[in-house]
């Protein structure tokens, strides 16, 4: 039934990666046991001539471990993490197409977890729709549902979330660089070799100190939601709006949209290459990708004062980890008086604020917070906020961040030796 196996290289790569690389946890997977085989998942086509129909995994972020025919225009799909422990965000991504147009069934299920994702489909891999009740029904068991399409010659991309790929990412970010202020520049390579790209956003009149924020998204691959909201985030920053005009001159942004490109490249469900939580990675530098993010935050000191950090993921629901009020800080309320401003342009769709009561636990957040001692957030999206809402979000976020960076910078802030809980 498989008539095809075609291995791109940097799957390849993975495959010869998952060999030579030891699996190295991190501190919070070190106290369970971790299982070392880190399993690629090679592109491939699987074509079921008795029903004229064929799936493939022949793309950038694709993935599904297995497919097999079960009846008549009625298939099966399981997707397998890359290894374990691992966290339950099932990915998978395939594409299905049949000679005649027909009606077919998709029984999808993952291993040993629950199904997190409601299914999207797109024609082109671009515009997505959810399926609703009518083509998709989760269950008998937690880790399985059944999906049912029309299908036919044109290709139909189905997938957990919608699909932001390494390509898309990178072609927004060359769409951004065409701006006079903005520049983007390769900053290292991943475990499989793959460039990591910095973008700045620097607008501040020459011979003027730019002052910084940092942002950074995607350590976790099917975080796609969290992509969505970085891109409309920048966005508002970049506008053509009397805020982002006032706050342009004073600030520069440093934005790193891809940090683990051989995850999202790979389908994986939570790690890079050799098997690891990227945002577990934070002080313990065991990887090329956290390593390269963190060589280009200290590069900043010598170049301005470092205002704040945000890293957009993904969660169940919309959430805004932070360090609580009464912790020292460069820019003591700065967080609060943030958060007050999301309120007061959505007052019923604020995320919700945790305070992070762990400081130890190694994420961007945690260690930007350490080392710089200012204010930092890890911006969760949930997986089913409706997608208008997310974009509001987003928007009102960055202004009302713009909005306090102003009213902070005003007070000339010294910028001291970080401030440790
Ligand atoms: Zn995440």
């Amino acid at each position: 039934m498989i008539i095809a196996l075609r291995i791109p290289s940097f799957i390849l790569a993975s495959v010869i990666a998952a060999v030579t690389c030891s699996f190295v946890p991190t501190l919070a997977q070190a106290a369970t046991t971790a299982t070392p085989a880190l399993t690629a998942t090679p592109a491939r086509t699987w074509e079921f001539s008795e029903d004229g129909v064929t799936f493939d995994t022949q793309f950038s972020a694709a993935r599904i471990n297995v497919c097999t025919r079960i009846a008549r225009d009625h298939f099966a799909v399981v997707t397998s993490p890359e290894n374990r422990p691992i966290n339950a965000s099932p990915w998978f991504a395939f594409r299905v197409t049949a000679k005649t147009a027909k009606t077919i069934k998709i029984h999808v299920s993952c291993e040993g977890t629950k199904l997190r994702y409601i299914p999207k489909i797109s024609v082109d891999g671009t515009s997505w729709i959810a399926l609703p009740a009518e083509a998709y029904i989760h269950g008998p068991a937690a880790d399985e549902g059944t999906i049912t399409l029309k299908v036919g010659p044109e290709p139909l991309w189905v997938s957990a979330q919608e699909i932001i790929s390494t390509e898309r990412l990178e072609a927004w970010s060359r769409t951004l660089e065409r701006l006079p202020f903005v520049t983007r520049n390769e900053i290292g390579r991943s475990e499989l070799g793959q460039p990591i790209y910095k973008l700045e956003i620097n607008a501040v009149p020459a011979g003027m100190k730019p002052n910084f924020i940092t942002v950074i998204s995607r350590q976790h691959p099917p975080e796609t939601t969290g992509s969505q909201a970085l891109l409309r985030f920048i966005e508002t920053l970049i506008a053509e709006t009397p805020l982002a005009r006032r706050f342009r001159e004073k600030f520069a942004v440093m934005l790193v949209p891809l940090v683990n490109p051989d995850g999202v490249n790979g389908g994986n469900w939570r790690h890079n290459a050799r098997g690891v939580d990227l945002n577990r990675d934070w002080g313990l530098w065991e990887n090329p990708e956290t390593r390269t993010v963190r060589d280009q935050f200290q590069a900043l000191r010598a170049r301005g004062p470092h205002y704040f950090h945000i890293d957009f993921h993904s969660s169940f629901v919309d959430g805004f980890y932070t360090q609580p009020d009464d912790w020292p800080s460069q820019l003591p309320g700065f967080t609060a008086a943030w958060i007050a401003g999301i309120t007061t342009r959505l007052p019923h769709n604020t995320p919700k604020r945790s305070t992070q009561r762990k400081p130890t636990i190694t994420t961007s957040h945690n260690w930007a917070y350490r080392e710089f001692g200012i204010p930092t957030c890890t911006y969760e999206v949930g997986d089913n906020t409706d997608r208008v809402m997310l974009q509001a979000i987003a928007t009102a976020a960055a202004e009302s961040l713009m909005e306090q960076l102003l009213a902070a910078e005003a007070t000339k802030p010294t910028f001291s030796s970080p401030v440790k809980p």
